[in-house]
């Protein structure tokens, strides 16, 4: 039986040596096992086959010794046959030779010896090898683990007769994983704690910004002459700080990563329109006229990130609009590619006629903080971020972005993104965008409904709409909102998202219950501290018509009842 094992462990490690040997041969060391070959060609005898095998076992016998970490072999009742150096000075003695015939009861306590043993003996049984990390279980306290490959012995005839492994101390790499373990979790503690410290900054920052621009507004058509030029650079300074402060918050969350680009499905032409909405009172403002330009071809409704779509095109068409003195701006959406029943590629091209853009900073645009007409020369607010931002969610949604332009022309950006698109079937069961026109009786002030907790922000928005011949009622809360609203009886209603106790969300909800039977549709503005990022789509859901971005301005106000009060013109 030892004979066999003994027979089987020298095959096991007879493939290791010729492997070694034939490297030892191709390099300089060659000469160490060159020997025996070269004295077999001379002697081809008995005696000489004998005094090479003797040489090459000596050889084998030297290298297993004085191989690295812990090598050992049983027979299948736990009985060592050999070991290398390392595993027989772990154990206690100063020679493999000394460990041959005893078993791990020999050496080690009955717990850790039996724990050891039934490992070996199902790799026995099951005739399979096994990897696996190994700590001492008599001492929990011992810190040193090993990772050890045992596999099962066989003989020439393919029969398990035993086991034989090798461990290695992988005690540094199990502290360093550790380490690394704690490191990540410190860190993303940290980023936590950096994420609520941001939102509450803004928050904190936002308020009050957000009621210095609503009294600055107020002062501009209050004052005159000096004063109201004060107020208007009052009016100005605040809204590019405010505009500043939200980029760099944007920028933050797009390189940390916590910016959501969570994907939806969403209804393209809806998406683009609610952009433009938004750049009415500007467009308005330079007489700019603004067409779009839908693919026939395009599907309705698209599969992808609508809150990365949406600040690509805020981008892209806010700059057409602040780049462009007079002339027109254009919006093309083409279906580019559908390149299984799936998927699609969209292309969206914005065009102005406006100042456009040198060949050699074209490049240099899509940078943080460029702009080739800094902002000490007067001309252009803005901050540098727009670009760099469209880029950011471009890259993150796979697709691509370029500039085509030349000074006096107009520019062109061009952006390619891929889409996952609904089947047929799919697309009409989803729900088409509402628009709604409400018809009123021009010679009465509007009624409106004003939700709104904050105070300041209660009597800034109050004087601003009263100033456009509205009639303000306010709730200070969602439920008081409930309490006041009588379908029919307003005109609009202005609700703050943010409200302490029922949320503004779903106090509009709650109106829509209430009109339910009745022929009555109030628009409903909501009104949100935070970046408008394109997921209002979740809002409109609960029955609002569209989410501005506070502060709501004076141009927003008449622009949003100039279309949805059509009779208030
Ligand atoms: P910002 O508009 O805030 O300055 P952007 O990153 O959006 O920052 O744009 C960087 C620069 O690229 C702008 O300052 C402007 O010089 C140039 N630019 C961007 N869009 C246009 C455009 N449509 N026409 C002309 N110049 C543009």
């Amino acid at each position: 039986m030892i004979v066999a094992i003994m027979a089987s462990v020298y095959c096991y490690f007879i493939n290791r040596y010729v492997m070694i040997r034939d490297f030892l041969l191709s390099s300089n060391l060659g000469a160490i096992v060159k020997y025996p070959q070269e004295k077999r060609k001379d002697r081809p005898t008995l005696e000489n086959e004998v005094a090479q095998l003797k040489s090459e076992n000596a050889l084998l016998h030297t290298i297993i010794t004085s191989l690295p970490g812990l090598v050992y072999w049983k027979n299948t009742d736990g009985v060592y046959l050999g070991c290398n150096m390392n595993e027989a000075r772990l154990l206690g003695f100063s020679s493999p030779d000394e460990m041959v015939g005893k078993r791990n009861a020999d050496f080690l306590t009955a717990p850790l010896a039996a724990h050891l043993d039934a490992l070996d003996q199902q790799i026995i049984a099951n005739s399979e090898e096994v990897i696996v990390e190994e700590k001492n279980v008599d001492d929990p306290s011992s810190a040193i683990t090993y990772l050890s490959h045992k596999i099962p012995l066989k003989d020439s005839s393919d029969r398990v007769v035993g086991v034989a492994g090798v461990s290695f101390d992988i005690t540094e790499r199990k502290q360093m994983e550790e380490d690394l373990k704690i490191a990540k979790e410190e860190a993303e503690a940290a980023n936590i704690a950096k994420s609520m410290f941001i939102a509450n900054m803004s928050h904190d920052i936002k308020t009050p910004l957000t009621g210095i621009i609503g009294i600055s507004e107020l002062l501009t058509y209050r004052l005159k002459e000096d004063n109201l030029e004060f107020a208007e650079a009052l009016l100005t300074s605040s809204r590019q700080l405010l505009t500043f402060f939200e980029s760099c918050l944007e920028i933050s969350k797009l390189e940390s990563g916590d910016l959501t680009t969570s994907i939806e499905t969403f209804e393209l032409e809806e998406l683009v329109d609610a952009i433009e909405f938004l750049f009415q009172p500007a467009i308005k403002a330079k007489s700019l006229t603004i067409t779009t330009h839908f693919d026939k071809k395009l599907p309705r409704y698209l599969t992808g990130c609508r809150a990365g779509i949406y600040r690509i095109l805020l981008n892209l068409i806010g700059n057409a609009v602040k780049f462009t003195p007079t002339g027109t701006i254009q919006i093309h959406v083409t279906l580019q590619e559908m390149s299984l029943p799936t998927e699609a590629r969209v292309q969206f091209i914005v065009e102005d006629t406006g100042i456009g853009i040198a060949q050699e900073n074209q490049k240099r645009i899509f940078e943080r903080f460029t702009r080739i007409s800094p902002s000490y020369k007067g001309t252009y607010e803005g901050h540098g971020f727009g670009l760099y931002i469209v880029e950011m969610f471009t890259k993150k949604m796979g697709g691509s972005v370029e500039v085509k332009s030349s000074i006096g022309q107009g520019s062109q950006f061009i952006v390619t993104l891929p889409f996952q698109v609904q089947q047929a079937s799919e697309q009409a069961k989803l729900p088409a965008a509402k628009k709604i026109r409400n018809v009123i009786n021009p010679k009465s002030p509007i009624k409106i409904l004003l939700v709104e907790d904050n105070i300041v922000a209660q009597r800034i928005q109050k004087a601003l709409l009263t100033s456009i011949h509205c009639d303000v009622d306010i709730a200070e809360s969602g439920e008081k909102a409930i309490e006041i609203f009588k379908p029919g009886f307003y005109q609009l209603v202005f609700m703050d998202i943010g409200l302490p106790g029922m949320q503004g969300d779903i106090a509009a909800m709650q109106i829509r219950k209430m009109e339910e039977g009745t022929s009555h549709h109030v628009p409903i503005i909501g009104l949100t501290a935070h970046n408008v990022d394109g997921n209002d789509n979740d809002f409109t859901v609960t029955g609002m018509e569209h989410i501005l971005s506070k502060p709501l301005s004076r141009e927003d106000a008449i622009y949003i009842i100039g279309e949805y009060c059509s009779g208030a013109h």
